[in-house]
């Protein structure tokens, strides 16, 4: 493959060029993205609407993972998603990925008037979203096993019921780290994920890349690039 690498010199720019190199791939100029076989992009919010009407009118599948977008920009991805793949996820490692669909079971299970859910993630100083896209999907998922839509509020008094509640620390350099609790009044169930090396959010790019090849245009995710699509 060739593939186009959109925030080359980034913290996960420089790993997912590594990571094509290692496979043998190559990687194309920025101006040369239109005669590509994907753009993996890993930038900032404030270029997906450059990226979206570019990849569309070139045909180019997108592997997306640029966390914080607004609702606006996530409009401009759905409509892209018109033309051509795209692969967005807020995670792209195999153990978040799973526990994604975990977290959507539980939820399922757990009547949301009994078992609080709450999501705490701790991220690297540099980090620019809170809650980050990984809390955010992971909300979704509790949502979505619920049966309901997800709604983000900032905590004050006491503890409405049913609610999702977030909360993120930054520190340091941790890479990304997610826990999400369901705690009742006699237990509490407990669903972690450290992320220990970024490499493995590139790696799953790449993969999703090599995916994306000759399938047709959609909004895809790393449950479709894994073979986990289930029925809700
Ligand atoms: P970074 O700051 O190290 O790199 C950002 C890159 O985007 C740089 O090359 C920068 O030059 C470029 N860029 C383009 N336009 C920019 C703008 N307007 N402002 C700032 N930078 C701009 O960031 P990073 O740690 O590589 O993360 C990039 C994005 O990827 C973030 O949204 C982050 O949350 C996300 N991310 C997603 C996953 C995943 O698995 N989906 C994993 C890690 C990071």
């Amino acid at each position: 493959m060739r593939i186009g690498v959109a925030g080359a010199s980034g913290r996960m720019g420089r790993l997912v060029t590594e990571e094509v190199l290692a496979r043998g791939d190559s990687v194309a100029e920025p101006d040369d993205w239109a005669g590509c076989d994907a753009v993996i992009d890993f930038t900032h919010p404030d270029r997906v609407a450059r990226h979206a009407s570019l990849l569309a009118e070139a045909r180019v599948p997108w592997i997306l993972g640029t966390t914080g977008l607004s609702s606006a920009q996530q409009s401009l991805v759905a409509a892209a998603a018109i033309r051509i793949p795209i692969v967005q996820a807020a995670n792209f490692s195999t153990g978040v990925t799973l526990v994604l669909e975990l977290a959507r079971r539980l939820a399922a299970s757990l009547p949301p008037d009994v078992y609080d859910a709450e999501i705490l993630e701790t991220h690297h100083r540099q980090k620019i979203d809170s809650p980050s896209g990984t809390a955010l999907a992971l909300g979704q998922a509790v949502a979505a096993g619920r049966g309901e839509a997800m709604v983000v509020r900032a905590q004050q008094g006491a503890r409405e019921a049913g609610a999702i509640g977030f909360a993120s620390l930054r520190a340091g350099q941790v890479v990304g780290e997610h826990t999400l609790l369901f705690a009742s009044a006699a237990e509490q169930i407990v669903l972690g994920h450290k992320a220990l090396d970024r490499r493995m959010f590139a790696q799953g790019s790449v993969k999703a890349a090599a995916w994306a090849q000759g399938k047709l245009p959609g909004l895809y995710d790393m449950n479709d690039v894994m073979g986990l699509r289930t029925t809700p």
